[in-house]
């Protein structure tokens, strides 16, 4: 039988800002960080989860209304109460925060090396290929690939989950598109 082709679709195909790149950055997690000042330690403060005082002293000075006070800071691993407490700021609801507060959030990375990017990103056309079983046709990139003791490849029919049931295909390759 003959080998189906999946085409790479022409009209996707673009320079890849990456290209060559042999380092990426992934999101690893976001800190929330909160410098509170205020008279005393606000409800939101005591009630949730996720909130670890990293620092607090006692102040006494013109900055607070009632004359003296606390400076806290922490951080917030809640959060839902974080972006409730940007919602109070927002709104300048000064009576819920129960004072002054400012947030922050840093976002940490980790460095990955890998193989440098390549020069094209493109996608593939929509291709169907026919379950000699159901006789269903298949989206190509619905066959479900799996392996047998971590060698032998199967493809399963994800309508009737038969074996090898479909005719032979490749993908079409970025360097027969593209000469470089
Ligand atoms: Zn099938």
């Amino acid at each position: 039988m003959k080998t189906i082709i999946v085409k790479i679709d022409r009209s996707t195909i673009r320079k890849n800002p990456d290209a060559g790149n042999t380092q990426s950055h992934i999101l690893r997690e976001i800190i929330y960080l909160f410098n509170f000042l205020g008279s005393k330690k606000p409800r939101w403060m005591k009630e949730k989860d996720g909130v670890f005082l990293e620092s607090g002293e006692q102040i006494s000075g013109k900055s607070i209304s009632a004359g003296t006070g606390l400076i806290l800071k922490g951080r917030i691993t809640n959060e839902e109460l974080f972006r409730k407490l940007l919602h109070l700021i927002e709104k300048k609801d000064y009576k819920k925060i129960g004072g002054e507060l400012t947030l922050s959030a840093e976002h940490k990375y980790d460095t990955i090396n890998h193989a440098p990017s390549p020069e094209y990103l493109y996608d593939y056309e929509k291709t169907f290929i026919k379950c000699s079983n159901c006789k269903k046709e298949i989206e190509v990139n619905h066959v479900v690939v799996d392996y047998i003791d971590d060698e032998v490849c199967v493809e399963i029919c994800p309508k009737c989950h038969e074996y090898n049931t479909f005719p032979k295909y490749v993908y079409e390759k970025i360097s027969e598109v593209v000469k470089s």
